[in-house]
């Protein structure tokens, strides 16, 4: 119960719409999980039946449609364009090229016309894993209309995992926050996995209208029945101490805001020396980058991505085929074996139509300590100078 106060008391102010003056219930609104990926599991377990859809706002973090089709429902996919960022970066001058996540853009009609009375859930996540975009109050006031006109009888769950790593200009915003319709609607998703740096410990929560969060308790009392003990006390008293002046900053949150810049420019430095073009996050630990065809990783020998033909022929390797036809994935195998740097392929953020625009982008974390950053940023560099050099 602990936690669950903590929790109702750090989210109440977050969460409920200005319109709408009340709390958060700690004993009916909040449920505690083992981690955001149990929330979005059971979450999905218990409010989604067969024939049911899902909209997914691709690329998209691949828990989502995997807990959507575990139960049985249907994932529809909405494009978040990402070819509008490449656009303004190639016309951005010389010099310092690069995309900004605010140009990762949702259109709001493609959006409105995949609801329909079969649509149960809408899964939204700001700030954004793989494109770091930060949905603006603006979008999520569209979207939130659309919604109330289109499919209302629909769940949002809101995955705001990295609600606290938000950059520069831009602000989170709570779907729950937008309007009193949104508040009644959604599912709001955290991990101490990324506001603690505490992955491992496997700790997260929701907090939702209650006919919600009950459904989602009864599958969790047959599953795992509840949280450890322990790590939910931990976690409470973190809760208590965050707001806090803590290292020389006026809180923790921003302690962490600021250590997490420092870590996104030294990568962000990194990946534009190495000759790839970043898209600048607003916000979570992520940089995608879009690597031009001429990009030394990009080069494949029959096919075979460059660095692993050799592996490969041997039998040390077993590539998926299916994979070889995809510019992304052979970059980031180029990666890993000349340069000692890995890279995951955002293809693998789209479902079964997969993404064909021509565009090859992967994407970089920077949740690493700032030694592991410059080293990476060296060997990404040091490469790139040599072969360009010779
Ligand atoms: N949501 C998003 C958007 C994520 O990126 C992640 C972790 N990569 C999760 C949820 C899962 O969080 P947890 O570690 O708390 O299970």
């Amino acid at each position: 119960m602990e936690l669950l106060v903590e929790i109702a008391r750090v989210y109440g102010p977050k969460l409920v719409p200005a319109e709408r003056s009340e709390s958060i219930n700690p004993a009916t609104q909040v449920i505690v999980t083992y981690g955001a990926s149990q929330a979005i599991s059971l979450a999905c377990t218990a409010l989604l039946s067969a024939n049911d859809e899902v909209v997914l706002l691709e690329p998209a973090f691949d828990v989502y449609r995997n807990a959507v089709r575990l139960a049985d429902a249907t994932p529809v996919y909405v494009p978040l364009h990402m070819d509008d960022a490449c656009a303004y970066a190639s016309h951005n001058g010389q010099g310092d090229v690069h995309a900004d996540s605010a140009h990762v853009r949702l259109d709001v009609e493609e959006f409105a016309s995949k609801l329909s009375e079969r649509t149960r859930m809408v899964i939204l996540n700001s700030p954004h894993n793989p494109t770091g975009k930060v949905f603006t109050r603006a979008e999520y006031e569209a979207i939130a209309e659309a919604i109330d006109r289109r499919a209302p009888g629909c769940v949002v769950l809101s995955d705001e995992v990295y609600e606290h790593l938000v950059y520069d200009a831009a602000e989170h915003v709570p779907f729950a926050n937008v309007s009193a319709s949104a508040f009644a609607r959604t599912l709001s998703v955290y991990s101490v996995g990324k506001t603690f740096s505490a992955t491992g410990w496997k700790v997260g929560w929701v907090v939702g209208p209650s006919a919600l969060v009950d459904e989602m308790k009864i599958v969790q009392q047959i599953s795992v029945f509840c949280v450890n003990h322990m790590t939910q006390i931990a976690f409470a008293k973190a809760l208590r101490r965050a707001d806090n002046p803590y290292q020389g900053f006026p809180s923790y949150y921003a302690w962490l805001l600021h250590a997490y810049r420092g870590k996104r420019d030294v990568l962000l430095e990194a990946v534009r020396r190495a000759g790839l073009i970043p898209i600048v996050p607003q916000g979570a630990f992520y940089i995608c980058a879009f690597v031009p065809a001429s990009h030394e990783a990009s080069r494949v020998v029959d096919r075979m991505p460059d660095a692993v033909a050799a592996f490969a022929e041997r039998g040390d390797l077993v590539v998926d085929k299916w994979t070889l036809q995809r510019r992304d994935y052979n970059v980031c195998r180029n990666l890993i074996v000349q340069r000692g740097v890995t890279a995951i392929p955002v293809s693998a953020f789209f479902g079964e139509e997969q993404r064909d625009d021509g565009q090859c982008v992967v994407r970089f974390a920077f949740c690493h300590t700032d030694e592991l950053l410059r080293l990476a940023g060296e060997r990404l560099v040091v490469s790139n100078e040599a072969e360009e050099a010779s």
